[in-house]
């Protein structure tokens, strides 16, 4: 068996540790004679998985009481959908478009209301972040939207949009756990566990209490309502249970690793590796302004399309996936999320140093 070092921006790279205990797992779940993948959503044992998992997540968050934790399907995608039938009670929301993933949820909430987007970097390929000294926030807005980590384009919000009084949703799916949040600044924050936290297929959603209401759009189906998954302990119906079981054994790796201010401070340091590199070499070059930079997704060019195939194409011989940029930017781009070990990027950082000297 080897493992390559995948720099896939998802789904991800998941902490070793985590594949090994739910491979021991795999046929026996402590004892109960059974995979976690055969089991009963509404058994003794699941009922410990998934209420272990929204404990630890509350712990490492610092999530107060008047949140819901919700366990979700439907991906991030979904919840494009899901946040305006929810919460647009006046049909009008505040949108910043940093990048394809918002353009994505515009282009959704269109569907059930009216939009304003308040700044856009779509002028500069999404490289940046907009000001957003200065955004003027709709009085009649239910909510202001915003991408935090943008997958693609490798940019992060270092601060927030001043939102006032109004509802700030978030989505976090490629940053999650990646750094200490706020959750109080947050209405609503949701993350695809595919990037940061787990396998594909479950969505977590941290919703204040009061947001969830009966009063959603006509025609929002029970399976979109937040209530029917906040008055059920996320257990409606049958949960993306192997997932969530990940997901929990995930949020106790990361409190083992000292939890998100030790997470922070690792990210830097294993972000600042690659990023000193891309602003040394004559090669290589980030594509996005400094101060916007993500810690998880590095964006990266050479200027030639002909060199970046020749780059990945033995990137890949040597044992490092998924390199090749998003269709949208070209180029390279290497994510490296909460599991991707410091010594994955170092090695990273080396090979491209050599590919620098043989291809001067
Ligand atoms: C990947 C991603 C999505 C889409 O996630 P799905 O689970 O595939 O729907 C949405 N937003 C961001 C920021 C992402 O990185």
């Amino acid at each position: 068996m080897s493992r390559v070092y995948n720099f896939s921006a998802g789904p991800a790279v998941l902490p070793e540790e985590v594949l090994r205990e739910a491979g021991e797992e795999i046929l026996d779940y402590q004892g109960t004679g059974m995979s976690v993948m055969e089991m009963s959503h509404r058994s003794k044992a699941f009922e410990g998985i998934i209420g272990d998992a929204e404990k630890a997540l509350r712990e490492l968050m610092n999530i107060p009481d008047n949140y819901k934790v919700l366990f979700l399907q439907g991906g991030a995608s979904q919840q494009f959908a899901m946040i305006p039938m929810n919460l647009m009670k006046n049909k009008v929301a505040d949108y910043i478009n940093t990048g394809q993933w918002s353009k994505k949820a515009i282009s959704e909430a269109k569907i059930y209301g009216k939009v304003n987007v308040l700044a856009s970097s779509e002028d500069k390929t999404f490289s940046y972040i907009p000001d957003l000294k200065g955004l003027k926030i709709s009085d009649d807005a239910d909510y202001v939207y915003i991408c935090h980590n943008n997958t693609i384009y490798g940019t992060k919000y270092n601060n927030l949009p001043e939102v006032g009084e109004k509802v700030l949703v978030a989505d976090m799916s490629s940053d999650f756990l990646s750094e200490p949040v706020d959750v109080t600044k947050y209405g609503l924050i949701f993350a695809g566990a595919q990037k940061n936290v787990g396998p594909a297929g479950v969505v977590i959603v941290i919703i204040r209490e009061d947001l969830i209401t009966e009063d959603v759009l006509p025609g929002t189906p029970t399976m979109l309502r937040y209530k029917t998954h906040a008055d059920n302990g996320s257990l409606y119906n049958t949960p993306p249970a192997y997932g969530i079981y990940i997901c929990g054994k995930v949020f106790k790796w990361v409190q083992n690793k000292g939890g998100l201010e030790a997470m922070k401070k690792i990210n830097e340091e294993k972000a600042a590796i690659l990023y000193n590199y891309l602003d040394s070499s004559s090669m290589f070059k980030g594509t996005v302004v400094k101060e916007d930079r993500s810690l998880m997704n590095v964006p990266f060019v050479t200027g030639s399309d002909e060199l970046d195939a020749k780059f990945v194409k033995e990137a890949k011989a040597a044992g490092f996936e998924n390199l090749k940029g998003h269709r949208s930017v070209g180029g390279m781009r290497a994510s490296i999320y909460n599991a991707m070990p410091t010594e994955g990027v170092k090695a990273l950082v080396e090979f491209m140093k050599k590919f620098e000297e043989e291809n001067k």
